[in-house]
């Protein structure tokens, strides 16, 4: 057990810091206060996070860290952290960790008993989820799926009976192919595509793919799809893997008359009225 007392003890700490997702005026006073007070920052790409810092005053030292070279500056990094220095990591935009490098270096603090200490702040998913007009009760988010069609096709089939919300990132270049596989798995579904949030062209565009899909605009910019879960319940599910006979049977067991039976199992798995028919007065064709 390692229990961690973020703001009673005094020790080492990295300090996971979000950045706006496209507009300044969305970072926080303790975010600065996290950067200007750390001895270095670890960012994604020297140039971009340098603007940020430029545009609040602030002049701790920068370092580089991606995933490509996250074994060696997560060395670095705990080096520093042992040495008593205080870091923050960010990323390009938003919380770090969330589609993002900084898991494992995060992890690796923890296990040498340094603190990690997450400020709040801008997130793409969660800021799309909240006003995307879907229920948000629940949620899975899967942030980016794979580049590859098929293993892209595996995981939308993985997703296929979440009854929850689902929530995605994708590139602009992505974007219409993936909306065709989510339709070709998944079927046609509610879906919000929320576009250059916080920016001057933020759009959210409600509607279902197959109308998406049929639309002809052009999506461009950074982009956040948030697509709703699927509606057969579990118990349908379960319904419709039993035999025509049976799934008759049970209707007429929960004390419905025959033509109810049959107009309900034809419903249940979208066929029509006289194929139940057919099996359950066992009429061939
Ligand atoms: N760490 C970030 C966060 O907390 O949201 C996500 C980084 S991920 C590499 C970048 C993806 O997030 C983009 O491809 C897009 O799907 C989404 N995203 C980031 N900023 C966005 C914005 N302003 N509007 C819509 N989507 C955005």
């Amino acid at each position: 057990m390692i229990v961690q007392k973020s703001y009673q003890e005094n020790k080492p700490t990295l300090y996971l810091v979000p950045t706006p997702i496209g507009n300044f005026k969305d970072m926080t006073f303790r975010s600065i206060e996290a950067l200007k007070e750390s001895d270095y920052i670890f960012c994604e790409d020297t140039r971009i996070t340098k603007v940020l810092l430029s545009h609040f005053d602030i002049s701790t030292p920068l370092r580089n860290y991606q995933l490509y070279n996250e074994k060696e500056q997560a060395e670095q990094i705990l080096k520093l952290l042992r040495s008593g220095k205080n870091i923050s990591l960010v990323s390009d935009a938003g919380l770090p960790c969330i589609s993002d490098p900084g898991f494992y270096i995060s992890r690796c603090a923890i296990q040498e008993g340094f603190s990690v200490i997450s400020l709040p702040g801008a997130n793409a998913a969660l800021t799309a989820l909240v006003a995307s007009g879907l229920p948000n009760e629940k949620f899975t988010f899967y942030g980016f799926l794979a580049s590859k069609r098929t293993q892209r096709l595996q995981q939308l089939q993985a997703l296929k009976d979440k009854s929850e919300t689902l929530i995605f990132y994708e590139a602009p270049h992505r974007i219409h192919q993936t909306l065709q596989d989510m339709k070709e798995i998944l079927g046609n579904r509610q879906i919000t595509l929320a576009r250059e949030l916080t920016k001057k062209y933020e759009e959210y565009i409600r509607s279902d793919l197959d109308t998406i899909l049929e639309d002809e605009r052009e999506l461009k910019g950074e982009i956040v799809i948030i697509l709703e879960g699927t509606k057969i319940s579990t118990h349908l599910k379960e319904l419709q893997t039993l035999s025509i006979e049976n799934h008759f049977q049970y209707y007429i067991d929960l004390g419905l008359e025959e033509k109810e039976a049959m107009k309900k199992v034809a419903q249940d798995r979208e066929i029509s009225k006289s194929d139940v028919y057919k099996v359950v007065k066992k009429i061939s064709i």
